[in-house]
């Protein structure tokens, strides 16, 4: 038996085995005061610290590979940071005032810089306490004259508070087998990197650096979420049969990328990449997804000033034109809800997510929509596009948007400017309304895009940021199956092809169900498209039918769960925990 066993939360799937080496030292600073004719002593130590770490900063951009060139501006930033005239004469200040000692300082003005950070509306400036974290932490290393993060040596499962994206670059490709973090989430800069390198990773190991000791044996369980330090011969044997497993069924997903995913009983689902950046277009190359069955652009817009109709455009031609002769479904702007762009923020709305979200705000600012519908309009003559409009509840704004369309290609065509003039136009299923009036805004939609994130919230009455309700986030939720249902028989009848773009289409029991509900295709961040293929090659379509009709008859969100459970483990066997792993870290 292992000598303990710590839970944390798997953010990179996998399973390592290996020597557990702290980062940075994790002992509390003291607080030990100093002779006033210290002070200068240690205001100079500060800035040799400051002046060393921006030097390491520089050796990391050089070691920043070209794959990951994206992160060169996180580093560039912390490196700023470590430099940053404001940070360092408040803690230059704090060491004269209170007579402590740099390590001190650095860690009580970092903290408080922290805390504001993480108390601010904008998610892009919360994320920012990350960064000054992690400055903080370097430079008391530096101060040390250990500064720990350079180490291309350091073991290979990385221990610490919290990491950066420079830690991982600063490490030999290969060296690293494992992180765990007593901080971090799933959407930090270095969980993404974890995830795009492969490194297994557990974040929130509360007990991690009371518990764990510098060089001990652990073997990290990044898919059930454990940590164990020390484990017995017993444990070993068992986990690198695991990792064995693991590692052949990944092999197994990422073999049959290309191929279509079919059922056995030969019902085929599309399934299509979720995107938010060009920047994301070599994840699609790799992932085998079909196409884009959702562009989300609201990242354009979340800037100090509005795009203007022509970067937009490049931006959109060049995904058109990049996956061209596959299709690409761009979704106007929304903002709202969690992703306030600053005009909608300015607007200070008791409650966004009930307010000008999505289409009403295009609708509301039509300057700002015919700029990106312009932009679209123009795309489409370099690729093949289709637009869809998030927040739909009722025909009339399909109507508007379909006028408002007309208008602008006519003013495309006498100017003279290249437009396409027959782009798809669909709406998104993601409220209560548009669930009931299916019907109707079939006559008015191309095509249906269900976002099963916003229609599960939506309909279960639970604000998606809201970490108390997080619990009622349940898609086997009656009201849940029986809303897809009734979109998907509608649509059937209708012949309007249906999409799930939401995270439901990643989720291993609500995709066996969609699939016995008959969704056309499913679109997911690229990570999980090899799963997705993998999972749907595996399941029986007839098998899948009479599932959802059990499930469709149980008015228990439980007993339906193990319904799918139930089929799913006989069906997979031991890669049911597989799936279920890999699927859980969220995507985008
Ligand atoms: C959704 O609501 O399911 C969806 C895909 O859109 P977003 O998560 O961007 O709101
Ligand atoms: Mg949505």
């Amino acid at each position: 038996m292992a000598r303990a066993v710590l839970a944390g939360t798997p953010v990179s799937p996998g399973i390592a085995i290996g020597t557990l080496h702290f980062l940075h030292d994790t002992r509390r600073v003291r607080r030990q005061r100093i002779h006033p004719r210290e002070v200068a002593r240690e205001q100079e130590a500060l800035c040799r610290a400051s002046v060393a770490l921006c030097h390491a900063f520089e050796q990391t951009l050089d070691n920043v590979p070209q794959e990951l060139a994206e992160y060169r501006d996180v580093i560039g930033a912390q490196m700023e940071l470590a430099r940053d005239p404001k940070l360092l004469a408040a803690i230059r200040d704090y060491i004269a005032e209170r007579h402590v000692r740099a390590e001190l300082a650095i860690d009580r003005i970092v903290e408080d810089r922290c805390a504001k950070f993480r108390k601010m509306e904008d998610p892009y400036l919360r994320d920012r306490a990350q960064d000054i974290r992690a400055v903080g932490l370097r430079l008391r290393e530096c101060l040390k004259g250990s500064d720990a993060g350079r180490n291309p040596d350091v073991g290979s499962v990385l221990a610490a508070e919290d990491v950066s994206p420079a830690d991982f670059m600063d490490r030999r490709p290969g060296s690293l087998r494992a992180v765990v973090t007593v901080e971090g989430g799933p959407t930090s800069h270095s969980a993404i990197l974890a995830r795009s390198l492969r490194i297994p990773t557990l974040v929130g190991v509360a007990e991690l650096t009371d518990a764990a000791c510098e060089g001990e044996p652990v073997i990290v369980d990044a898919l059930e979420g454990r940590l164990l330090l020390d484990p017995d011969e017993m444990d070993l044997a068992r986990y690198v049969e695991r990792q064995e497993a693991y590692q052949q069924w990944e092999v197994h997903c990422w073999t049959g990328v290309r191929l279509p995913a079919e059922t056995t009983g030969g019902r085929v689902v599309a399934v299509e990449a979720n995107l938010e950046n060009p920047r994301d277009l070599p994840a699609f190359g790799e992932c085998g997804a079909e196409g884009i069955g959702l562009y989300r652009t609201e990242f354009a817009y979340f800037r100090e000033r509005l795009p203007s109709e022509e970067e937009l455009y490049l931006e959109y031609s060049k995904v058109a034109a990049a996956i061209s002769p596959a299709q690409v479904v761009f979704r106007t702007l929304d903002s709202g809800a969690d992703k306030l762009i600053r005009a909608q923020a300015a607007l200070r709305e008791q409650n966004p997510a009930l307010g000008l979200r999505g289409i009403r705000f295009s609708l509301r600012y039509p300057d700002i929509f015919r700029g990106q519908l312009r932009a679209l309009l123009r795309a489409g003559a370099t690729g093949n596009v289709a637009l869809l409009l998030p927040m739909i509840t009722g025909i009339d704004e399909m109507r508007q948007v379909r006028a408002l369309l007309m208008e602008l290609q006519d003013e495309l065509e006498a100017e003279g400017v290249p437009y396409a003039a027959d782009v798809p136009l669909g709406g998104m299923i993601e409220t209560p309304a548009a669930v009931l009036i299916c019907d109707a805004l079939a006559g008015e939609c191309d095509f249906f895009s269900i976002g099963t994130n916003d229609l599960v919230h939506y309909l279960l009455s639970i604000d998606r940021t809201n970490r108390h309700v997080g619990y009622l986030n349940d898609p086997m939720h009656p009201a849940v199956v029986r809303a897809l249902k009734q979109i998907m028989d509608t649509a059937r009848d209708r012949g309007v092809r249906v999409t799930v773009c939401g995270e439901l289409a990643s989720d291993p029991y609500a995709l066996t169900l969609l699939t016995g509900l008959g969704v056309d295709a499913v679109s997911a961040a690229p990570r999980f498209i090899p799963a997705i293929k993998h999972l749907i090659r595996q399941l029986d379509a007839s098998s899948c039918d009479d599932l959802a009709e059990c499930v469709l008859k149980s008015a228990d969100a439980g007993a339906s769960r193990r319904m799918v459970h139930d089929r799913l483990a006989r069906q997979l066997g031991d890669e049911l925990p597989f799936f279920t792993a890999s699927f859980r870290t969220p995507g985008q």
